[in-house]
């Protein structure tokens, strides 16, 4: 048993909570001058999870596009339905997905989608917490021409100014979708927009070996080379799959410390390969694991992610000595935070957010446990999202018991089911 003191704090009108102590129940280094509440469960306490690539509101596209390659997963199916979405069906998409990433645990997400205002108002409700980065791609029938992506650009900047911040649970970033699909002079003028705010750029980078030869035929060298040259690299910077990277692509990011966000899942499920963890890590690379959306995974259990990281990693280096259980647990926590630039996120330490989650420990799943050091190993190999109990955001509870105590499951059900329905009758 674990206890852990949690501090209210007054940010202007914002009420936010961090952690001012943690240690053995009972030990409890409080603070007299702060109100301060005391968390105490049975079973394992965790940060909470941080999911650093995900585009939530896809939960309205969950097995609609199955056995397709990315290319034609996106072209045929995705992004025709997507043309077709309102904000209020990206408010229930967003609304639902949070309710399941709560109750399996992760209590951040880096999110890509359009939009932004439903998705961080959804955050917002749901009492979860995000890294919003508004999608930048021209959907077929949408928006066109030269000025389109100035335009977009500028709502983006707008969006910043307005809910960054918001209730201490949102961070605004941009998310131009690709190399492939927006220009460089576009992706180098977000960058700088990007710089200009601190922002996080987050950009999917070498996911298929196909959309990397093209690029390289077209540009002369690799994407990861030609954005560096451009500038794209100069801030704060996460390439989301970068599965394709030779060793020179591998030294650019070290060199322009571009963080890396895996996602096993997605990328074995479309068949796009396993991206170089190991060489990654080694050199001194952030990374953080991802689901990618709901619509090719098809789920938001990041625990799945951590076992998948670590068996794929083994099988790519043919060597069962990599990636122990603490190091691909590492990757969902304290690791995924740094890899979004945010110390403050995925820890249990005086200072960080207060998100905490309760796994039981009252499982066959963590018998035998014969020394404290197998409690990861066995959080990792065998034990798994079932166990979470209860999820804290900000020192507010939101899972108890495993239910969702913030959002109405049914009327989230209902609404995405309806929505679906709409959307999967639209064609090109
Ligand atoms: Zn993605």
């Amino acid at each position: 048993m674990h206890g852990v003191a949690a501090s209210g704090e007054h940010n202007g009108a914002v009420r936010y909570v961090a952690i001012t102590a943690v240690g053995p129940a009972g030990d409890q280094g409080l603070d007299p001058d702060r109100e301060v509440r005391e968390i105490r469960v049975r079973g394992a306490l965790l940060p909470g999870l941080v999911n650093v690539h995900c585009h939530s509101p896809m939960t309205l596209f969950r097995g609609s596009a199955e056995n397709l390659s990315l290319d034609r997963w996106l072209n045929d199916v995705l992004w025709p339905r997507e043309a077709h979405l309102t904000a209020d069906d990206v408010y229930w998409g967003m609304t639902l997905a949070a309710a399941e990433l709560l109750c399996f645990g992760v209590t951040t997400t880096c999110e890509a989608y359009f939009f932004e205002d439903a998705v961080a108002d959804a955050v917002l409700d749901a009492g979860s917490r995000a890294v919003v980065t508004p999608g930048v791609l021209q959907l077929p029938g949408t928006g066109s021409g030269d000025d389109w992506w100035d335009v977009r650009t500028a709502q983006i900047i707008d969006f910043h100014a307005r809910r960054h911040g918001d209730s201490g649970r949102i961070e605004v970033g941009f998310a131009p979708h690709a190399p492939y699909t927006v220009p460089l002079p576009v992706l180098a003028d977000i960058a700088e927009a990007a710089r200009r705010l601190d922002a996080l750029f987050h950009i999917h980078l070498a996911e298929t070996e196909e959309e990397c030869t093209r690029f390289a035929a077209e540009h002369g060298d690799s994407a990861p080379a030609v954005l560096a040259r451009a500038g794209v690299f100069d801030g704060r910077v996460l390439a989301a799959h970068s599965i394709w990277l030779s060793d020179e692509d591998m030294a650019v990011y070290r060199r322009h410390d571009v963080a890396v966000a895996h996602c096993p899942q997605s990328n074995a499920k479309l068949a796009s390969g396993v991206a170089p963890l190991v060489e990654l890590l080694a050199r001194g690379i952030r990374v953080g694991l991802g689901t990618d959306g709901p619509a090719s995974n098809n789920d938001l259990d990041l625990w799945e992610e951590i076992r998948l990281a670590a068996m794929l990693a083994r099988i790519r280096q043919r060597d069962a000595t990599v990636l122990p259980a603490a190091a691909a647990l590492d990757l969902a926590t304290r690791g995924a935070g740094l890899a979004l630039g945010r110390p403050d996120l995925g820890v249990l330490a005086v200072g960080a957010k207060a998100d905490m989650i309760a796994v039981r420990l009252d499982d066959p799943a963590f018998v035998p446990l014969l020394e404290d050091a197998q409690l990861i190993e066995h959080l990792v190999w065998s034990a798994s999202s079932r166990l979470v109990t209860d999820v804290w955001v900000g020192g507010r509870q939101v899972v108890e018991a495993g239910r969702c105590l913030t959002v109405d499951l049914d009327e989230a059900r209902r609404q995405v089911e309806a929505r679906a329905h709409r959307l999967m009758q639209v064609g090109v």
